[in-house]
């Protein structure tokens, strides 16, 4: 396993589509474990494939933090297809490091998508993973929880890492 790159904002890659997995393979598998290993390395509860470069629809999650095997997912091409409740939370994400901010979320998520065979499944997520399941369907769509958030707190995100470009502080 290989411990990958992140991308941070703004770089494009996170503000554009990803394409459909379409082959379930050795390289596949291989990319899923070192996502993983990025993921718990960085550490974090979700990681995307845009966020180590790799403009496909798939992502890892884990918000046990890697207590609880059964809370591990690797999902390609997901789909919210149920939304319901709400949810106020401190949301964060790896390409956006040390920046955290509140949004607003549906309670309970249901996410459809295939695993790493291809064959199709389903996750339901409650609280945290809901949360999850939606900031990493996201990003398979090129949306980041900055577009989630109002212009106004959207721009103190985005003084705070200006702040932080200037100082020499953020990541290229
Ligand atoms: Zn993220």
């Amino acid at each position: 396993m290989a411990r990958l790159q992140l991308v941070t904002w703004p770089n494009p890659i996170l503000e554009n589509p990803a394409e459909a997995v379409t082959e379930f393979n050795q390289d596949l598998k291989k990319l899923a474990d070192d996502m993983f290993e990025t993921m718990y390395a960085a550490p974090g509860v979700g990681l995307a494939g845009v966020q180590v470069g790799i403009a496909r629809r798939l992502f890892v999650m884990d918000c046990s933090g890697g207590k609880d095997p059964s809370s591990r997912y690797f999902m390609a091409n997901p789909q919210i297809i149920v939304q319901e409740g709400k949810q106020d939370g401190e949301e964060g994400c790896l390409s956006i490091p040390g920046i955290y901010s509140k949004v607003q979320r549906s309670l309970r998520v249901i996410a459809r998508g295939h695993d790493i065979n291809g064959k199709e499944y389903e996750i339901e997520g409650i609280e945290l993973e809901g949360r999850c399941l939606l900031h990493e369907t996201d990003h398979c769509d090129g949306i980041l929880y900055v577009n989630r958030i109002s212009p106004l707190k959207r721009e103190l995100v985005q003084r705070k890492i200006r702040k932080l470009q200037r100082a020499g502080e953020w990541p290229a």
